[in-house]
């Protein structure tokens, strides 16, 4: 049943796709004693909830379920299966982890980072292949090339068979004539790779990005691994970050705080000059609109908050302190924060949301 609807022959046919479910049911319950005593007592309810055919069971289990049918108890249709065929084993390199130090400046702008890498890397000897020059691959005499070992036990349903690895090639299929001298036949040697990272804008310590294909490459011809890649951020001078904001304390005289003045912050993208208005209190947050770090992959920035400090003198002159002793008193230098004044408790809302 499972062969005759299977979807590969009956390309786009719903109704054979559900007969082909509902043989993988059958074969699921006839294939599992638990399950076909618990059938045959209460049903189809007992053997899952999932109402449809194939217990809920995707596409994939369905052909797992169905993996040792097609692998070759038909015989000659097993290659003719693209899903249910199981293929010879690939051999894949190992992933690769590298550290990556970045500046919140190349954090803003994202960029591209070339670094040295050392890995395993192709024999170049072999290219690859791990088979000594002249030499080349055998077809594995175990498994005749399928990577695979079949054992056929009578059941009840008929001739079944078990599928495992083959023991003599690891399941690649092919065993080598003569081992490759430089790497000992696993076509792989230490190596070095200068690799290019594209870091996009907006990342944050400790994120991972993934490089695909660029970790050890794989034995005897197989595929790369990935390589892993941890950032690191630079503390900046003067900016400190919070999520996508960054924060930047500012000092201004008692006389500049009073009467106003314009200052110079440290942007990312170069000085910012900003307007402090006369009376401003110590503790005053200014927000300079998306001035922060650009979101990651998605639109929009965060902003640069500046904390107003105003700076109270350590040391005074005899000059200094004269003149402070006249204006101790006078009525304007009295503190009185009034209904609108903000607490340090607003204020810490407004920087820290
Ligand atoms: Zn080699
Ligand atoms: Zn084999």
């Amino acid at each position: 049943m499972a062969l005759k609807y299977h979807p590969d022959k009956n390309p786009g046919d719903r109704e054979a796709e559900e007969k082909f479910k509902e043989s993988a049911e059958a074969y699921e319950v006839l294939s599992d004693p638990q399950k076909r005593q618990r059938y045959d007592q209460f049903g189809h309810a007992g053997v899952g909830g999932a109402s449809g055919g194939g217990f809920g069971m995707s596409m994939d289990d369905i052909f797992t379920n169905f993996g040792d049918i097609f692998g070759g108890a038909f015989g000659g249709f097993g290659g003719g299966f693209s899903h249910g065929s199981r293929r010879r084993r690939v051999n894949r390199g190992t992933n690769l982890r590298v550290k990556v130090k970045l500046t919140l400046e190349e954090i803003a702008n994202g960029v591209e980072k070339k670094i040295k890498v050392h890995k395993y890397v192709k024999c170049s000897e072999c290219s690859g292949t791990g088979a000594k020059k002249g030499s080349s691959y055998n077809t594995c005499h175990t498994c005749h090339g399928t990577g695979q070992v079949t054992r056929i036990t009578n059941t009840f349903l008929g001739q079944m068979q078990t599928t495992s690895t083959c023991p003599t090639c690891g399941g690649e299929g092919r065993t080598i004539e003569a081992r490759c001298p430089a790497c000992g036949g696993d076509g792989i040697v230490r190596g070095e790779e200068v690799i290019t990272i594209n870091i996009p804008a907006g990342v944050a310590d400790g994120m991972q990005l993934s490089v695909s294909g660029k970790g050890n490459a794989g034995p005897r011809g197989g595929i790369n691994g990935d390589l892993i890649v941890l950032i690191e951020e630079i503390e900046h001078d003067s900016l400190m970050r919070d999520g996508n904001n960054l924060i930047y304390d500012a000092y201004i005289s008692f006389p500049d705080a009073a009467m106003g003045c314009s200052i110079d912050v440290p942007t990312l993208q170069g000085k910012a000059r900003i307007r402090i208005e006369p009376g401003t209190q110590s503790g005053k947050v200014l927000r300079l609109k998306g001035k922060g770090i650009p979101h990651l992959e998605s639109y929009g920035r965060g902003d640069l908050l500046v904390n107003i400090n105003v700076w109270t003198p350590q040391s005074l002159t005899k000059e200094e302190r004269a003149i402070l002793e006249e204006l101790a008193h006078a009525p304007n230098f009295i503190p009185k924060p009034g209904k609108n004044h903000k607490t340090f408790f607003s204020r810490m809302k407004e920087m820290f949301g």
